[in-house]
């Protein structure tokens, strides 16, 4: 029914001084990838017999809106977007996830600053909420969690941590809940009270919750920071891999500065893919800071 492979490679990387491994989910498709593949992956292979409308909220440049309206192409299902803004700029010149997700048929809807309705999933509808922060997400996390296990095995030694940027959380929780292995991560969307708070709607046990490392600086997320921009370039010519722009500078900066609570661990970073929305951001960070 689908093309979609997961099994992606772990590869051996070097930044700054500093050697961890990157586990490649950019790779897994170039429609369906990283993090919200693995999210999505339950409303992929599972059988929804009744369901005929995919419906959800969130920002007019999300990388889960674009990937929604990958799985509703593939599902043969309509889908409904709710945004509460867009401008008329971007309307004009659709461009990134918005361009993406309009030539997969998504029915984006904008609400003006309107208050947003309420959705649930019921008869032939399916609700999946913003940013897929959802319990279904732990059916694809955990294919990603045995994926490392059976990698790791293959390994000198098991001394091994993972580290992983969040937004929502749902991706760093549910890999923590299915590894035996230390997950770390760090706090994009809001704080680290934020993050918390995410994990805890989750999962009730903090003992089973990943451990959140203080970002550099307190970066409000979306917006354009010159060093975030310079590091993204130098990780690109370096490692020769394309890292999202949104998260990855925080994550690999967060990181390589906290380098002494791994020691003498192996790294696994995880790339949660997101390419697509490189395009719109790498737009603003060039007419603000040139190349
Ligand atoms: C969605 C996304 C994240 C955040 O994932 P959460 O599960 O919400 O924490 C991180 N990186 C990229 C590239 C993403 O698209």
């Amino acid at each position: 029914m689908n093309q979609i492979k997961l099994n992606t490679p772990i590869q051996k990387s070097h930044f700054c001084d500093f050697d961890f491994y990157i586990k490649r989910d950019d790779l897994i498709n170039e429609d369906f990838s990283g993090n919200k593949a693995r999210k999505f992956y339950y409303y992929l292979v599972n059988d929804f017999p009744n369901v005929k409308k995919l419906v959800s909220y969130g920002s007019n440049q999300s990388n889960a809106m674009y990937s929604m309206s990958v799985l509703a192409k593939i599902r043969g299902w309509e889908f409904e977007y709710y945004c509460d803004h867009i401008s008329s700029y971007l309307k004009e010149n659709p461009n990134g996830n918005y361009k993406g997700a309009l030539e997969n048929g998504a029915n984006i809807i904008d609400l003006q600053g309107l208050p947003r309705q309420f959705l649930e999933t019921k008869d032939d509808i399916l609700y999946i909420p913003e940013g897929g922060y959802i319990q279904e997400a732990n059916f694809g996390i955990k294919l990603l969690a045995d994926e490392i296990t059976e990698w790791i095995k293959l390994q000198n030694g098991n001394n091994f941590k993972i580290f992983l940027p969040s937004g929502t959380g749902t991706t760093a929780l549910f890999l923590q809940q299915y590894l035996n292995y230390p997950v770390y991560t760090c706090a994009c969307v809001g704080d680290e009270d934020y993050l918390r708070s995410e994990f805890l709607g989750l999962e009730s046990n903090e003992k089973l919750h990943p451990k959140i490392l203080k970002t550099t600086k307190k970066y409000h997320f979306g917006k354009l920071y010159k060093n975030l921009y310079l590091l993204w370039l130098e990780l690109h010519s370096k490692t020769m891999i394309e890292y999202d722009v949104l998260y990855d500078p925080i994550g690999i900066e967060t990181m390589i500065n906290n380098r002494d609570v791994f020691g003498d661990s192996n790294v696994i970073y995880i790339h949660q893919g997101g390419l697509k929305g490189n395009v719109t951001m790498l737009e603003r960070y060039r007419r603000k800071y040139g190349h």
